[in-house]
């Protein structure tokens, strides 16, 4: 949880909303269908990067 150097980019999203619920952080949310990410209470662990089936969510360095 200490490696905050990255994030969570959201790039194309399909506003399919299966990302929703995989956040245990509750760092997404949804701005008209299109996802957001909360960094203050991302920990980077890609669980919605692995969820969206059109690789919307993409781990930038
Ligand atoms: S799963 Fe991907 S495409 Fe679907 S709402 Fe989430 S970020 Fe957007
Ligand atoms: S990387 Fe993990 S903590 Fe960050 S938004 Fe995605 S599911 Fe939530």
């Amino acid at each position: 949880m200490e490696n905050k150097d990255g994030h969570i980019a959201v790039i194309g999203c399909k506003r399919c909303g299966k990302c929703n619920n995989v956040c245990s952080q509750g760092a997404l949310y949804r701005v008209d269908g299109i996802t957001r990410v909360d960094y203050s209470k991302c920990t980077l662990c890609m669980k919605c990067v692995k969820a969206c089936p059109n690789k919307a969510l993409v781990y930038i360095e």
